[in-house]
């Protein structure tokens, strides 16, 4: 079952040292792709694996910086100390953000699930009153994310738009694909008219279709939103859409703390869940 999963872990992450990360961002970088660099890690119990976390982005930021790649980073509060105390991951993540401005770089709050959607945001925007150079994902899944996304566009905030990749209670989230879908083409043309620089993150060709002639009919210029995909998935795509001349990112995570990274791609496609039972049962 680990040979599996390390067989999957390979598409789907860089490897496990960020020098890995950093070379896989120059080889997008070489195609035109963009990246964002995530080191894995989440849910850390005690402060001095919050204080790993934070010292780890403080070396990657110093190792893009010295590489000259074109790459942010994206994070997880949860890896910054959140599970400890909404201040430990603030001061944290603060840090970091500060590094990245010195540095001229973007920092991105992944979002993780619905229990951490408020103290996240709440988070985020107290530390947007006094930088610039952060950015936010918000989650189609959940119903909330219409007045978060109003909030965030009233306030300036960067969103990278996603459907979201955690398991949620009905209360909380839509429980059909086509509602989760719907919602992202809502939330998506209300970010592409009136929100700032929005990153629409999906492989669904669909709704990246829809939003290229949407931003074609309402003469929304190709430089003032992106897309991004993860690393492994829809290669061709990407490479389609840099040639047409939109800004592509790729999210590129490493580290050793794969699993529960590579578990949630795992889910999300029907053909690994089919693979997986043909090698256990084959
Ligand atoms: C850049 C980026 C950042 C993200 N950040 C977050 C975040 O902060 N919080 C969060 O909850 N989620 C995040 N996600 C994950 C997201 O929520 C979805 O779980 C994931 O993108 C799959 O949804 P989809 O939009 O691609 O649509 P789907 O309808 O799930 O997929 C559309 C098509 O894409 C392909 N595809 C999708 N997933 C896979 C896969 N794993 N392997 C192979 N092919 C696949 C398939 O062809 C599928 O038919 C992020 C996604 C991206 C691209």
């Amino acid at each position: 079952m680990k040979d599996i999963l390390s067989f999957f872990a390979k598409r789907y992450i860089a490897g496990e040292a960020r020098e890995d990360a950093v070379r896989v961002a120059e080889e997008l970088n070489a195609h035109g792709i963009l990246a964002t660099i995530d080191n894995l890690g989440e849910n850390v119990e005690d402060e001095a694996g919050a204080e790993n976390g934070v010292e780890e982005y403080l070396h990657l930021l110093e190792e893009i910086n010295k590489a000259g790649v074109n790459s942010g980073v994206s994070l997880k509060l949860t890896h910054l100390g959140l599970d400890i105390s909404p201040e430990l991951a603030r001061d944290n993540v603060e840090r970091i953000i500060k590094k990245a401005h010195a540095l001229n770089n973007f920092v991105r709050f992944d979002m993780e699930g619905s229990a951490y959607t408020q103290a996240t945001i709440d988070i985020f925007l107290g530390l947007r009153e006094r930088y610039q150079n952060i950015g936010i994902a918000i989650q189609t899944c959940l119903r909330r994310s219409e007045r978060d996304v109003a909030l965030l566009i009233q306030r300036g905030a960067s969103v990278r738009l996603v459907k979201g990749a955690y398991k949620e209670p009905p209360d909380v989230a839509f429980e059909s694909k086509r509602d989760v879908d719907e919602n992202y083409s809502r939330l998506m043309k209300e970010l592409l008219l009136r929100g700032n620089r929005p990153a629409l993150a999906t492989h669904d060709e669909r709704l990246i279709d829809e939003a290229m002639d949407f931003t074609g009919l309402h003469g929304i210029p190709k430089d003032s939103f992106e897309f991004q995909m993860l690393l492994g998935i829809k290669r061709k795509l990407q490479k389609r859409l840099v040639e047409e001349g939109y800004t592509v990112r790729v999210y590129v995570p490493y580290g050793p703390e794969w699993l529960a990274y590579v578990l949630r791609r795992f889910g999300e496609r029907k053909e690994n869940v089919w693979f997986f039972i043909k090698n256990i049962f084959g």
